[in-house]
């Protein structure tokens, strides 16, 4: 029987071991299908609060492993393919092995939705990003291009004409699902060129290892043709990783957790850490400020249990 059960590795899930590790919990931490999460994904992190001069994202997500680990947490490789949280101890089964646990964390994030192409996967952290606030400092002066039709997209797009000598939105309709306040303004931005009805076939180039530019086709005409990009942006959405849970505990129409307050979830004894409820921030700070708070809030509810 474990104190807790910490689902997900990434900075929201390793942060809340670090804090339960701390609390003598002995968490478990269960790594999940992307250990250490988007930020495993990603190449230099400017933004987190103490590194001057930056750190690799897979270093980041790293260190916070070693350092819960330090203080005792223990990491299972494997995904959660099914759960029972209907009634006390949750159970929990990783891989064909249940486990027993009095609390649960789920910090399972949510998945950037990416458009699947071989080449796209091949290039990611080589000028394919899924994350404008995280990469667009490095093409400063460059060509960028936004994937994406939504208040994401055009988010994105807006954010990165501060940095890009051009933004090209394509988006594969003529309409967009945009809100029409944030279509408005990133129509009005002069750096902005549109390429609506448009498809992307493939990146280039995987010879050279980076980006350099796309291949895209009229959804109208099929016409091909290529432009030359540095910078290649998605922002088709993101997929919270929580079909497990689904019917165990309230998750909003996309799947994401609703959050009862602090890291509550409506299932007593289970809390939410990081991109799985969150889908305003989706920064490492955030995530692991709520993996702190959902490490707290459980050891609280242990202590209150008695255990
Ligand atoms: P979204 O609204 O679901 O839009 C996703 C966009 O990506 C759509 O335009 C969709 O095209 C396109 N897309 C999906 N799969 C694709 C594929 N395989 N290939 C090409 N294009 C694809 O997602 P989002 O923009 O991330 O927004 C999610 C939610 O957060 C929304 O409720 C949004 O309003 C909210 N949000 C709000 C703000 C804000 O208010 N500041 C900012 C960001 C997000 P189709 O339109 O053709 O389906």
């Amino acid at each position: 029987m474990r104190n807790v059960v910490i689902l997900g590795s990434g900075c929201a899930g390793s942060t809340a071991a670090l804090y339960a590790a701390r609390a003598n919990l002995q968490p478990l931490v269960v790594g999940g299908h992307e250990p250490g999460g988007q930020l495993s994904l990603t190449t230099l992190v400017e933004n987190f609060p103490g590194f001057p001069d930056g750190i690799n994202g897979p270093d980041l997500v790293e260190n916070i492993r070693k350092q819960a680990q330090n203080f005792g947490a223990e990491y299972l490789h494997g995904s959660v393919i099914e759960a029972d949280l209907s009634k006390r101890p949750f159970r929990l089964n990783v891989d064909g092995q249940w486990i027993e646990t009095r609390a649960v964390i789920i910090a399972t994030g949510a998945s950037a939705r990416w458009l699947g192409l071989p080449s796209e996967q091949k290039l990611i952290g080589h000028g394919v990003s899924s994350c404008a606030t995280c990469d667009g400092f490095f093409y400063r002066g460059k060509k960028i291009m936004v994937v994406g039709g939504g208040d994401s997209a055009m988010e994105e797009a807006i954010f990165l004409t501060r940095f890009g000598s051009e933004v090209s939105v394509v988006h594969r309709r003529d309409e967009f699902r945009a809100s029409k306040i944030m279509l408005d303004r990133a129509r009005a931005n002069p750096k902005i060129k549109w390429l609506p009805s448009t498809i992307v076939d493939e990146v280039l180039d995987v010879e050279k290892g980076v980006v350099t530019g796309v291949r895209l086709k009229s959804a109208k005409d099929g016409r091909a043709w290529e432009q030359e990009v540095d910078g290649f942006f998605l922002a088709i959405g993101h997929i919270p990783n929580t079909a497990v849970f689904k019917g165990q505990i309230e998750l909003d129409p996309d799947g994401y957790v609703i959050s009862k307050g602090g890291a509550k979830t409506s299932v007593e004894g289970v809390f939410h850490a990081g991109d799985v409820q969150d889908r305003v921030y989706r920064q490492a700070i955030t995530a692991a400020g709520a993996g702190c708070m959902a490490a707290i809030e459980a050891e609280r509810f242990l202590e209150a249990e008695g255990h």
